[in-house]
């Protein structure tokens, strides 16, 4: 299943041969929304689709990058989380997969982006929990369409950019011999598709103001109908040089109805977007520099994702690459696809194929004065444990405070604090006590955290999810944590 932050696909692999399901509409991607409406229904995929004009601020987009905060939206007695958004996507998709496959469906492989943090995706499992599914995977996008792309070709090193409604996702990805091997992974968590339709809306509401001296920003369906008719005319000027934008009876100005009547054409359109353009060049270079692989080491570039359809976006990357070609995977379903080789590796019915991806960030704990100490480098192939022993700082210290953090600053304050855990020990001078501490990177990137005191054999340990990291967050802030002592590595002297 291809969860994505707007649209939605599931695949099956029937015989070997993958196909993508359709929805009762018979569409191949189905809307990642919900809608509450005022009679007190709750609204799923298409349904919710065709009332959003009219609904706008009960039909909410991309609640997907959501996950793992605190949002909600509330109607009256309803009430959804973020979690219970996609719960009720991924209880649809599982719904058309039956009625298409006519059997009951209990397990899935669930795509996320590679950059989902490790709430994130503690919640995406919740979520499919939820719609009455055991995930019995999750896979990072991009290493998803490198599947889908077919690891079964001479060894090349294949550089996949997929760009959707609201996040961007770059790897570089070695493929050969039925392996398909992740060598780094970077993104861009809040640039998509979505940004662009909202220049558009911009730069409309703009041009009411100075020629019919009426203010839009605080119209609720006025913005909504700019924002439908903006991703109309972005989708259309991938095709097209000029799109024309027509609003009749936009809203009420001194002079009467104001009728919008503009043409975009694309190369304004490409004006008004450039400085969005130039972020998509960030996590292309980062791939590169964390691979320490040069533009000569590239050998196929694989553009997927709805907004990727966009030709400054094939012209960007084609310049970034030193002009190679790019190839458009299959859209839409290449996510989808992908992840189900993964489900048929698990089941055992693909065997030819291995996946090996990697970490997006790194995993350390917080040692002497505020410094991080790495246990798993980004980039590292997952599944991985690493081990390793600290000690105490001072004489009698009551508690080992271990600070779990992701990320790659020095400064273990300026890294996402992940946990804190604490573990009683018996008295016993500075640098005496072997306190391993072990981080395990499952097979879906969740991270598990022991803390082990090995004289006595007393252990803690947690997984990380939104109450861990929000258990932590709450500490810091406290009086209490000044007081607390955390470990020295033990190697260090005293
Ligand atoms: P996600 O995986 O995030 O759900 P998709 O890959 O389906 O997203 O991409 C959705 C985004 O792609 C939306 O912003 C949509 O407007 C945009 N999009 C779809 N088709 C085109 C096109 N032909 N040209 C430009 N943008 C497009
Ligand atoms: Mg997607």
């Amino acid at each position: 299943m291809d969860f994505g932050t707007t649209n939605s696909a599931v695949a099956v692999l029937e015989g070997g041969e993958v196909s993508l399901i359709p929805n009762a509409q018979g569409a191949h991607t189905t809307p990642s929304l919900v809608a509450l409406t005022a009679e007190g229904d709750v609204l799923v995929d298409t349904a919710a689709e065709r009332q959003a004009l009219t609904n706008p601020g009960y039909t909410p987009r991309a609640a997907k990058l959501k996950l793992g905060t605190g949002w909600r939206v509330t109607r009256g007695d309803i009430r959804l989380t973020a979690e219970d958004v996609a719960g009720l996507v991924l209880a649809r998709l599982r719904q058309d997969a039956e009625a298409y496959l006519g059997c009951p469906v209990t397990d899935a492989v669930l795509a996320v982006p590679a950059g989902f943090r490790r709430d994130q995706r503690a919640a995406l499992v919740r979520a499919a929990g939820q719609a009455g599914l055991n995930v019995l995977r999750l896979i990072n996008e991009p290493s998803a369409v490198a599947m889908a792309y077919g690891p079964h070709r001479d060894d090349c090193t294949v550089l996949i950019f997929d760009l959707g409604g609201g996040t961007l996702d770059v790897s570089l990805i070695g493929l050969g011999d039925g392996v398909v091997y992740v060598k780094a992974t970077a993104g861009d968590s809040r640039l998509g598709g979505d940004d662009w339709d909202l220049r558009i809306v911009e730069h409309l509401t703009e041009r009411v103001r100075r020629r019919h001296g009426v203010d839009l920003t605080g119209d609720f369906a006025a913005t909504q109908r700019l924002r439908e008719a903006a991703e109309a005319a972005k989708i259309e000027l991938s095709a097209a040089h000029t799109t024309p934008l027509r609003l009749p009876y936009l809203a009420i100005g001194p002079d009467g109805p104001v009728h919008l009547e503009e043409d975009l054409t694309r190369e304004e359109f490409e004006t008004l977007t450039r400085d969005l353009l130039e972020r998509c060049r960030t996590p292309v270079e980062r791939v590169l520099a964390d691979a320490e692989h040069t533009l000569a080491d590239i050998d196929r570039v694989v553009l997927t994702g709805g907004a990727a359809r966009m030709p400054a976006v094939g012209d960007l990357i084609r310049r970034l690459t030193d002009g190679r070609e790019p190839y458009r995977g299959p859209i839409p379903g290449a996510v989808a696809s992908g992840a189900v080789f993964q489900a048929g590796i698990l089941t055992g019915e693909v065997k030819d194929m291995t996946l090996l991806d990697a970490t997006p960030y790194s995993i350390g704990i917080e040692t002497n004065e505020g410094t991080t100490t790495k246990l798993i480098e980004r980039n590292t192939t997952f599944p991985t444990k690493r081990s390793e022993i600290f000690t105490t700082h001072t004489d009698h210290q009551p508690t080992a405070v271990l600070h779990v953090v992701e990320g790659e600053r020095e400064d273990a304050a300026r890294n996402r604090t992940l946990a804190v855990l604490e573990l009683a020990l018996p008295p016993a001078p500075r640098g005496v006590p072997q306190i391993e501490v072990t981080a395990d990177c499952d097979a879906n990137s969740i991270l598990h955290i022991t803390v082990r005191d090995l004289g006595t054999g007393n252990e803690t340990a947690v997984t990380i999810d939104q109450a861990t990291m929000e258990r932590a967050a709450a500490l810091l802030r406290s009086s209490r944590w000044a007081g607390l002592r955390g470990l020295a590595p033990a190697t260090q002297a005293f």
